[in-house]
């Protein structure tokens, strides 16, 4: 709503999906606007090749979650960008994959609303579509999946995960579990409960379309403990359904990371 009356008109914050990692995968926009950005703020998901894109004269400020050290809240992320904004910096606000998909983007773009600011919203490919093509799993293919839900694995400290587990548990839909490395053991437990069978194919997807990428086919029942056992960090993208069995034939992609034995596959053999 255009009630404030010192409403910017031309856009000074650009909130931009820089992709799941791979540089490659950047939009032609994305990469035009990190270009010629004055002040570019970004998170621990940005890959150090794309911050190489930014021009050695701009800013860069980190947002992100170092390890043992807190992030900056949301709502100073959120002052700081109305900040610039209101200061004229061109600035570019970098998120991982898409900026709308379980990054907080629509936060920060209400909150610069409300404050005048002029921005824009450039998406990225989301770690779902990242992933998923390079680790040769199709989200949707006819006769195995006919639908797809992006579901968030992470809840407040020390509350329960608040899922629909009876609609998710639908062997027609492929679950995409974005930050459910915490809470797979749940999550893996209360799907079956649910009614899913715990012989669904599933997979993790560690740090992928980068060069590090690792990928580790299992089932659903044995999905937890192969996690802990190959031992899988964030971020580590979680794939539900029986699209994952398509796996062995559309494996194009191949890493020079360490290489984890996909075991439903070897079993299929
Ligand atoms: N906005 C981002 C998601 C942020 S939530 C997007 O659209 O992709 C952070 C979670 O995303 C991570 O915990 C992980 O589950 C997933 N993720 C992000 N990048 C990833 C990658 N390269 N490989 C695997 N998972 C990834």
């Amino acid at each position: 709503m255009d009630s404030n009356p010192d409403t910017q008109t031309t856009p000074t914050v650009f909130l931009v999906g820089a992709g799941p990692g791979d540089s490659d995968l950047l939009t032609v926009k994305a990469m035009r606007l990190i270009q010629s950005a004055e002040v570019v703020v970004y998170d621990r998901l940005v890959s150090e090749e794309i911050l190489e894109l930014v021009p050695v004269g701009a800013s860069r400020i980190f947002v992100g979650k170092k390890s043992g050290q807190h992030h900056m809240p949301q709502s100073d992320i959120n002052e700081l960008l109305v900040k610039l904004g209101h200061a004229g910096r061109r600035t570019v606000r970098l998120k991982g994959g898409d900026p709308l998909v379980f990054g907080r983007g629509s936060e920060e773009a209400q909150r610069l609303d409300e404050a005048g600011v002029a921005f824009e919203i450039i998406p990225g490919i989301s770690a779902a579509i990242g992933a998923g093509a390079y680790a040769g799993i199709p989200l949707t293919h006819r006769g195995l999946a006919s639908s797809v839900r992006f579901v968030t694995g992470h809840c407040r400290e020390d509350q329960p995960l608040e899922l629909d587990w009876r609609s998710l548990s639908d062997p027609d839909t492929t679950l995409v579990i974005y930050m459910g490395l915490a809470n797979i053991n749940q999550i893996a437990e209360k799907l079956v409960a649910a009614g899913l069978s715990a012989t669904t194919p599933a997979a993790a997807v560690e740090q992928g379309t980068t060069s590090v990428q690792r990928r580790h086919i299992t089932t659903l029942e044995k999905l937890p403990q192969d996690i802990a056992t190959h031992n899988f960090v964030a971020p580590t993208l979680l794939i539900i359904g029986r699209v994952v069995a398509v796996a062995g034939t559309m494996d194009w992609f191949k890493t020079g990371a360490d290489e984890v034995q996909d075991d439903a596959l070897v079993a299929a053999q």
